[in-house]
């Protein structure tokens, strides 16, 4: 089976669409999203797009503040500060990658757990840690809406997580084991990856290597779920071996995947966000 992510965004749309009216019948308002965009990362210049063109669709006041690659990280906190304090603003992003002069933990922390909108505050991992799931990253969070529509059994199952990062995978083992997966997190000093993925019955692979996840570590009637954006001549392609995979397994393609539901999913938390802020 093939996890068609641009039918499971359809699907989140209904729920932005339907909270969006229960917003404009409460408030006279718009909710109102600000993104904080360090230099001129093409590729997250793109991403950062058409997440505010996909806001602007709902009617969100969303907007992109463009700051100086040289900005410094007392600077971008003063932001920050400056955006909390703003009642007109309901949600916040910071925009990655930020330049390796910049403190990336700082500016995190500093951003209003309620306006967190990808959820990456400590406090909201916090949250998520205890089994709250009201600030949870958008990407994680998009891997279990994929396998939850698909209705891909969750509970008792093994899963096996390629990334330990705090964007991927340290929450999303966190949402699998609210679910009652068993997880293991892999990352690169693992010994022995191939007897991890082969003994589980969902792979989310997410580290950023085209064709990385090949046929032969993946077991018959097995699920996956590729994260990976990779760009080969111009093309865009995940970290699995779409072909072959698709043969034994169900796998969620690149581009149609993840993706979708990640930009639709931060949507819908700047509506929830606007909720929130505003009561
Ligand atoms: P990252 O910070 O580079 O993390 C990559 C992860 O893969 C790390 O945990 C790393 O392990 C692990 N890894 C690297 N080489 C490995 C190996 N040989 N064996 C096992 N694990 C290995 O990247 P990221 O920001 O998390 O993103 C990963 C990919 O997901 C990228 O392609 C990115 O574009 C994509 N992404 C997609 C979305 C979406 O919404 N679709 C969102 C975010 C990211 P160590 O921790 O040991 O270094």
């Amino acid at each position: 089976m093939i996890l068609d992510g641009k039918v499971v965004a359809k699907n989140v749309e209904e729920t932005v669409k339907m909270r969006m009216e229960e917003f404009n019948k409460k408030y006279s308002i718009k909710p109102v999203f600000k993104t904080l965009m360090v230099g001129n990362d093409p590729a997250s210049e793109i991403y950062a797009r058409s997440k505010i063109k996909n806001m602007r669709k709902f009617g969100i006041d969303a907007e992109i503040i463009q700051m100086d690659s040289s900005i410094s990280t007392e600077d971008l906190i003063s932001k920050i500060d400056e955006l909390n304090v703003d009642k007109n603003v309901h949600s916040i992003m910071v925009e990655m990658p930020l330049p390796k002069h910049i403190d990336r933990e700082r500016v995190i922390r500093k951003i209003d757990p309620v306006k967190d909108t990808d959820g990456q505050n400590p406090f909201n991992l916090g949250l998520l840690l205890s089994g709250d799931e009201s600030h949870v990253p958008s990407t994680p969070m998009a891997v279990i809406k994929m396998l939850e529509y698909y209705k891909i059994e969750l509970k008792g199952t093994d899963v096996c997580i390629i990334n330990r990062t705090q964007v991927v995978g340290k929450p999303l083992a966190m949402l699998f084991l609210n679910r009652d997966s068993t997880v293991t997190v892999c990352h690169s000093k693992t010994k022995d990856l191939n007897e991890k993925t082969l003994k589980s019955d969902i792979i989310v692979v997410a580290v950023g290597k085209p064709k990385f996840l090949i046929d032969n570590m993946v077991r018959e009637n097995s699920t996956v779920i590729d994260v990976g954006i990779n760009s080969i001549d111009n093309k865009i392609v995940g970290d699995a071996d779409f072909e072959s995979i698709s043969k034994k397994a169900s796998i969620s393609p690149v581009p149609g995947g993840v993706g979708a539901v990640t930009t639709m999913l931060i949507t819908l938390q700047v509506i929830e966000n606007a909720f929130r802020e505003i009561q």
